[in-house]
């Protein structure tokens, strides 16, 4: 897969892009991540990107035609999807990392200032995303947030598979609490049936576990699951 990430600002980008499993993935040819300076498709002299808001307000506005022109330099294939960081778009969930995984080629814009000129969303957007119901000074990390929750869908990119597999919202709820060594840390224990080796009760008591905090953070998803007689069972015998 490739991953070009248009952006006024490209610096923010490479140290995350360089590093940890993203940066692996990437040296392993298994994803290619292109950060694009936008402002290199500026025509005037002073490669300007940004003009003052048509019916006056505040602030700036990141011009059409260098981010259009920044787009086509990228957009090689009719199939590219083309993605719009911004906070008036839908929330990126996993469902949506998980498909757009299957894509060969995405590009994603970055706003800065007070937002792109609105005709390039009209025109070459496909899919609009925020990360969230907040205000970021610009796109760069919700593209990066994108980028990264995507890349744990590309095989090879995770080192076990599996684990993307049983991970937070995968199936519907939140992970079951986790443990490693010590057994004992400033006196608390580590759940006895987890040291039993019986894969049976250790599966039940995760479930359990998971469906508890599900339903105490999130009681949202809590609500779209399908429940068998002996979770609700578990969960009537361990809610406090
Ligand atoms: N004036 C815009 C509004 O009120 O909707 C906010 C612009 S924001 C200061 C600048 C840029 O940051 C946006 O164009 C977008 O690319 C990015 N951004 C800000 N918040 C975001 C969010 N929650 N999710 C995704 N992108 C966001």
């Amino acid at each position: 897969m490739r991953i070009d990430i248009l952006t006024l600002l490209p610096g923010l980008l490479e140290s995350y892009l360089q590093e940890g499993m993203i940066g692996r993935a990437c040296r392993e040819g298994l994803i290619q991540i292109n950060a694009v300076q936008i402002r290199d498709f500026a025509t005037d002299r002073h490669k300007t990107a940004d003009d003052s808001p048509y019916g006056g307000g505040a602030g700036l506005i990141m011009k059409a035609e260098p981010v259009a022109a920044a787009i086509k330099s990228v957009k090689r294939r009719k199939k590219a999807r083309v993605l719009l960081m911004s906070p008036q778009g839908r929330t990126f969930t996993h469902t949506d990392a998980r498909r757009l995984a299957e894509d060969r080629h995405i590009i994603i814009i970055c706003g800065r200032y007070e937002g792109i000129d609105e005709r390039i969303r009209q025109k070459y957007v496909d899919e609009e995303f925020s990360i969230g119901d907040y205000v970021l000074t610009g796109g760069e990390l919700a593209a990066l947030v994108i980028t990264d929750a995507t890349a744990r869908f590309i095989p090879g990119v995770l080192g076990n598979e599996q684990s993307s597999q049983d991970e937070s919202f995968s199936a519907g709820m939140l992970e079951y609490p986790q443990y490693t060594k010590p057994r004992v840390f400033q006196k608390m224990e580590v759940p006895e049936v987890l040291l039993s080796g019986n894969h049976a009760q250790i599966n039940r008591w995760r479930r359990t576990q998971g469906l508890l905090k599900t339903m105490k953070n999130r009681p949202d998803l809590f609500a779209g699951l399908q429940l068998t007689e002996e979770d609700k069972k578990e969960i009537e015998n361990n809610c406090d």
